[in-house]
């Protein structure tokens, strides 16, 4: 059977790709000549980025190989690291938002020891929807399994694997509102097996 990931995925890749690229205060013209040298700007990342978020509209999944090639192209960048970081947030934060305001805005306020459970749930969800991984606390911690890492192998040593290890983080920060320690306390790449991440699930900041 085709591995496939969630379109919101790429969709991540791409957007922090272009986020990066995306020069601040320069006029259009300079804007222009940009866009030919530097992948983000290109109009095949525009259209891309256009196709991906029609397919998250529709609640779409992809081949993991594109992903993986996009990972790939950016794996090869010298920022390759803060891009793959940018990315896990775009997706974090997405992933968050397809939870109801009135979810969001529970979670927040609800006593923990309410909402922590309920944030779990939502965790294990977001994370299987959006990452392929499975989420799940051990005692303090919650730990992260991802089996199959599309940014895997894409960029020097364990460089591709801090795009889940930001998603977690922000996830985290969203949902619980503190965040303590994240691990990578196994890697695929270390031929362990399988990408791992250990968070503190244990308050930090609201209780
Ligand atoms: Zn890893």
């Amino acid at each position: 059977m085709l591995a496939t990931v969630d379109a919101l995925l790429p969709l991540s890749l791409l957007e922090a790709v272009r986020d990066v690229d995306t020069p601040g205060d320069l006029d259009a013209e300079f804007v222009d000549e940009l866009r030919n040298k530097r992948l983000g700007l290109s109009d095949t990342v525009y259209s891309q980025i256009k196709r991906y978020t029609d397919a998250v509209k529709r609640r779409q999944r992809t081949p993991q190989d594109d992903s993986t090639a996009l990972a790939r192209l950016i794996g090869r960048r010298p920022d390759a690291e803060a891009v793959f970081r940018a990315a896990g947030r775009y997706l974090a934060r997405a992933s968050y938002m397809t939870l109801s305001p009135v979810t969001r805005r529970l979670l927040r306020f609800l006593p923990s020891f309410i909402a922590r459970p309920w944030a779990l749930r939502r965790l294990r969800r977001l994370c299987a929807r959006h990452l392929n991984g499975t989420a799940r606390r051990v005692g303090g911690y919650v730990l992260l399994e991802v089996p199959r890492s599309v940014t895997l192998g894409t960029a020097p040593g364990s460089v591709g694997c801090a795009f889940y290890e930001a998603a977690l983080r922000e996830m985290l920060r969203l949902l619980i509102g503190s965040v303590g320690s994240v691990d990578h306390v196994r890697c695929e790449g270390r031929g362990e097996g399988t990408c791992e991440w250990r968070a503190d699930w244990r308050s930090v900041a609201r209780e």
